[in-house]
């Protein structure tokens, strides 16, 4: 994304779109400027405030001329008065950034729009995480605090390192050029991401093992982790295997929602049996 220096009014309504802090008014040249290096390109600015083309020049003059009278001409907060974003043309690797930030952009790797992922959520029908299984997923960057690729890989090879499965049909795993060694290929490293989410599984009584594995290595990497674990349910919905070690852990464990049906039934020999259940740190 670029900010058109001719047409920027500096009137400071886009410094708080961005969920990255990316945009600022530049003292020098008078102008919003995006800090190439921090935007996600999730076109929050863009799409998220209403463009009005009034002309620039007039806008300008007409700030001035009420300054004099210690009168403000400001714009309404969710408006750039001047149609003033121009996205680019983004190549490789920079478009990568849009592929994980911008949340109406399907994933090419999955077909799915967001984090690109139906997550362990939609185990119901796609029985990804089956009986003696636990499935983590764990999301990088939200809120509003992005992770660069550099990052996830950090987690990515210490949990290959732990012998960890990562999901194949997740937008990490297929950007990764080795997902044995949970390596991921080496001309996104400096690319950031408003935020990511890496699928694994692991035999169940392996959960505890990973969990501090992650809580681990989240003290090395400059980003935020969220933890998410699904199990399956027995027929009576009840989960008492996974539970009590999250407990133990120090998790406070309360049935807030229950997904059904979500998915689409990729797994027919799953759909009818157990569900799952969540925990989200
Ligand atoms: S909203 Fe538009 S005119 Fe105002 S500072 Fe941002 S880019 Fe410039
Ligand atoms: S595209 Fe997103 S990250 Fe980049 S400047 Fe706009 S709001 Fe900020």
């Amino acid at each position: 994304m670029t900010i058109s220096p001719s047409k920027c009014v500096a009137c400071g309504n886009c410094t708080y779109v961005c969920p990255m802090g990316a945009i600022y008014i530049d003292p020098r040249t008078r102008r919003a400027t995006i800090n190439r290096r921090e935007c996600v390109e999730c076109y929050a600015c863009f799409n998220g405030m209403s463009q009005e083309h009034l002309n620039p020049t007039f806008v300008r003059t007409a700030r001035r001329v009420f300054q004099l009278f210690r009168l403000r001409f400001d714009p309404e907060p969710d408006v750039c008065p001047t149609a003033a974003f121009e996205p680019d043309e983004l190549q490789w690797p920079r478009v990568v950034r849009r592929a994980f930030s911008d949340p109406r952009v399907p994933h090419e790797s999955t077909g799915v729009e967001g984090r690109g992922t139906e997550e362990v959520k939609t185990n119901d029908v796609t029985g990804r995480v089956q009986a003696g299984e636990v499935g983590f997923t764990i999301e990088f960057g939200r809120p509003g605090v992005g992770v660069w690729f550099r990052d996830i890989q950090t987690l990515c090879t210490e949990l290959a390192r732990a012998g960890v499965q990562f999901e194949k049909k997740n937008p990490i795993t297929s950007l990764m050029s080795d997902v044995a060694a949970g390596a991921i290929r080496e001309d996104i490293m400096d690319e950031k991401v408003l935020s990511a989410i890496v699928e694994i599984k692991a035999p169940v009584e392996r959960a505890e093992e990973i969990i501090r594995l992650v809580w681990d290595v989240e003290k090395r990497i400059d980003t935020v982790v969220a933890i998410g674990v699904g199990s399956r349910c027995d027929r009576a919905g009840e989960e008492d295997i996974v539970a009590p070690i999250l407990e133990r852990l120090g998790y406070k464990l309360e049935r807030a929602k229950t997904n059904i049906g979500l998915g689409r039934i990729t797994n027919r020999q799953a759909a009818g049996e157990a569900q799952t259940s969540g925990v989200v740190r």
